[in-house]
């Protein structure tokens, strides 16, 4: 274990809150008062302004986060109902999850989560459908908080806070801090374009009775104090407890949420920045009051973790990302030049983004429409100058083709080289449709 001024870190917390994008904290800019207590943390820790998720779904995004491993190497790249069985029911994926090696190192592993399946390996305890429903924030803070009180030697702490995925869900007095007065955009009018019926419905139902735009944004930052309100009511306890300071805690989510932009609406799918920039927060690490913006993903933290904690993966199983310790301490230098995400639930894309740029492809005609939706969103193409237009509002595909062709030579190269051996069949074939449109083969 790392010794920092004297401190010895013996436990780690992780958060993760589902569908919570960066810009709408404090932290990372917005105005609206959502995150006081996680503000507070960010301000005593090192603050990640350039973390993007590799995948914007929950199942393969945590799945990534817990491994060290992207989604093409650990082979879970669709989520819940859009799973395989043999995927779904497969407790052996040959990756190892952290909470597993940590077991094997003495340490309590907490799990308070109920995507059950694989996610449920490694940990002493997993909270699973215990509360019939999704639990709230508060449940999963009464849940920590009774686990801790009996725990004395080194935790392990997963939390997977619900609240601001939808339906947003925030108590009344909360969501009166965020009410919008005034008219808005009617949902209704704003859903017209959407030709599924039964999305439709799906958002009008998660809505409640929010009637406008306005009012759902609303519910989503609500949402967001809720759980910002629980972490601090999680923090105080552990500060009395006494072990807050030899406690690692990490503050992300496992994907963004576009609340209206691009035509998709309070749903996680299109690999714009809405969805894909997500916060990345160190607290009690090494680094006070730090922000650093060089390219990160989910796959480094696991790799930051066994560095912080000096624990390491066993035998031959490999790690996609790298430690976050010298950016922490400040001397990392410029990191990765870009980063790759991926989708392949309600629609199949790929984009690398630069600083400068963000390229989108759409693989393969096959899954290029939005299944929730039932449209196509974006072109088979899209390529964005960021410098410019970061909303990603313009598509300049056409007017610079040699910017596309090299990013998209890029993005084949990193994701070739990412074939994990032991999946090296399921990769081969996805990979194969995955350049579908970039190198067709004979056989299609
Ligand atoms: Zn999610
Ligand atoms: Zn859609």
């Amino acid at each position: 274990m790392i010794e920092m001024d004297e401190r010895t870190l013996r436990n780690v917390v992780i958060i993760g809150i589902d569908a919570l994008r960066a810009d709408h904290l404090g932290c990372y800019g917005y105005q609206k008062p959502t995150s006081h207590n996680i503000d507070m943390l960010a301000g005593s820790g090192v603050v990640f302004d350039a973390c993007y998720s590799c995948i914007n779904t929950t199942d393969p995004a945590f799945t990534t986060l817990l491994s060290g491993m992207y989604p093409v190497s650990h082979g879970i790249r669709k989520h819940a109902e859009g799973l395989k069985p043999w995927v779904y029911n497969f407790n052996k994926h040959p990756f190892v999850l952290i909470q597993e090696v940590l077991q094997k190192s003495g340490y309590s592993t907490f799990g308070l989560d109920w995507l059950g399946r694989w996610h449920k390996r490694g940990f002493s305890y997993y909270l699973g459908t215990k509360y019939k429903r999704t639990p709230t924030a508060t449940n999963m803070v009464n849940e920590a908080i009774q686990l801790l009180e009996t725990t004395t030697g080194p935790y392990f702490l997963f939390i997977h806070f619900w609240d601001a995925h939808t339906p947003y869900r925030a108590p009344e007095h909360i969501y009166a801090n965020f009410e919008p007065d005034g008219e808005g955009t009617p949902l209704a009018k704003l859903f017209s374009g959407i030709s599924n019926p039964k999305w439709k419905r799906y958002l009008m139902r998660a809505g409640g009775d929010a009637t406008t735009a306005e009012e759902m944004v609303a519910k989503y930052d609500a949402a967001i104090a809720y759980v910002d309100q629980e972490i601090g009511r999680l923090v105080t306890y552990m500060r009395e407890r006494g072990d807050f300071d030899d406690t690692l805690l990490v503050i992300t989510s496992d994907h963004g949420e576009s609340l209206t932009e691009h035509g998709i609406y309070f749903d996680h799918h299109g690999l714009y920045d809405a969805t894909t920039h997500v916060p990345l927060i160190f607290v009690n690490g090494p680094g006070k009051g730090i922000r650093t913006a060089p390219f990160v993903q989910h796959v480094d933290i696991v790799p930051t973790l066994f560095e912080l904690l000096g624990v390491g993966m066993p035998g031959k199983v490999h790690l996609d990302g790298t430690s976050l310790v010298p950016f922490m301490e400040g001397r990392g230098g410029a990191g990765r030049p870009s980063i790759i995400s991926e989708e392949q639930h309600t629609q199949r894309r790929v984009a690398i983004r630069t600083r400068e740029w963000k390229y989108i492809l759409a693989p393969s005609r096959w899954r290029m429409a939005c299944r929730n939706c039932g449209h196509t969103h974006g072109m088979p193409e899209e390529l964005y100058d960021l410098s410019s237009d970061p909303g990603e509002l313009s598509n300049i595909v056409a007017k610079r083709p040699e910017i596309a062709r090299g990013l998209r030579r890029e993005l084949e190269s990193t994701l070739r080289g990412r074939r994990n051996r032991v999946l090296h069949r399921q990769i081969k074939q996805a990979t194969g449709k995955i350049f579908g449109i970039v190198k067709p083969r004979r056989s299609d």
